[in-house]
């Protein structure tokens, strides 16, 4: 949807200690599929996953065969991301599952803000990263001199990420791009799409995008849309069908928004 990408800053070959798992799950909403990571050391016997992805036999024993596994981390509560984690725990003769939310942790606690976690020779760190869900969390990861930062969908390699109220919440997604946008030079490795090279530049081609657009909202709530169908009517004339609701949920956030700044 929308504005040109920097196409220049996609990633193909990913560092050492980084291996890309694809979930069989691609969608409109997915767009190849979930991405599964598994970080590793360098020498380290003990990896941690980040988002198990969907409940797929077949790709929970791929990420299976990468143990042992020390943590099973989860970016946020989307089913494409945590559906298959009590299974992979299984697999995993039971690895811990943590989240932000408990209501995805499974023999651990929710993740303290700012919390540092041991990843044997890793340095992760869990960074609050709320808007495409309330729980949404993203990793920066150091190994040596390396850093990544792990977005889930609050940055997208491809596209851009459904803000969906009331869960979702634009004035806060907008706060989590500030915040990622101090990641200059930092791999970037989201749940869905390419790694892209740079964390800060990413940030900041959706914080444009997103400014973007709530001005064309306002202009069209300005024209007398009321409604997230009106304004989708007025925004997006040329948009594909199949990614209409999401459109309309993204333009309920941004009326949302408006309307919160405006009264
Ligand atoms: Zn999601």
């Amino acid at each position: 949807m929308g504005a040109a990408e920097p196409e220049s800053a996609e990633v193909d070959r990913l560092p050492g200690w980084v291996t890309l798992l694809l979930a069989p799950n691609p969608g409109p909403m997915t767009l190849d599929g979930t991405n599964t990571w598994i970080l590793r050391a360098p020498g380290a016997e003990r990896a941690t996953v980040v988002d198990p992805g969907p409940l797929d036999e077949g790709h929970l024993r791929r990420i299976a065969e990468h143990g042992p596994v020390d943590h099973i981390l989860i970016t946020h509560g989307h089913h494409d991301h945590v559906e298959g984690a009590a299974r992979l725990s299984e697999l995993l003769g039971g690895a811990p599952v943590r989240a932000g939310s408990p209501v995805h942790c499974l023999g651990g606690e929710p993740f303290d803000p700012q919390e540092s976690l041991d990843g044997n020779g890793l340095e992760i760190r869990v960074l609050e990263t709320p808007g495409h869900t309330s729980d949404s969390v993203s990793f920066l990861v150091e190994c040596g001199n390396d850093r990544a930062m792990f977005t889930g969908d609050t940055m997208l390699g491809r596209g851009t990420t459904v803000v969906a109220p009331p869960d979702g919440d634009l004035g806060a997604y907008l706060g989590s791009l500030e915040l990622l946008r101090a990641y200059p030079e930092v791999l970037m490795l989201p749940g869905h799409g390419p790694a892209r090279s740079d964390t800060a530049e990413r940030a900041g081609f959706y914080l444009d995008h997103r400014r973007e657009r709530l001005a064309q909202v306002a202009a069209a709530m300005a024209a007398g849309a009321e409604t997230p169908g009106a304004v989708v009517d007025l925004v997006y004339p040329d948009l594909d069908p199949a990614l209409r609701f999401a459109a309309e949920w993204s333009a309920a956030a941004q009326l949302d928004h408006l309307r919160r700044e405006q009264s």
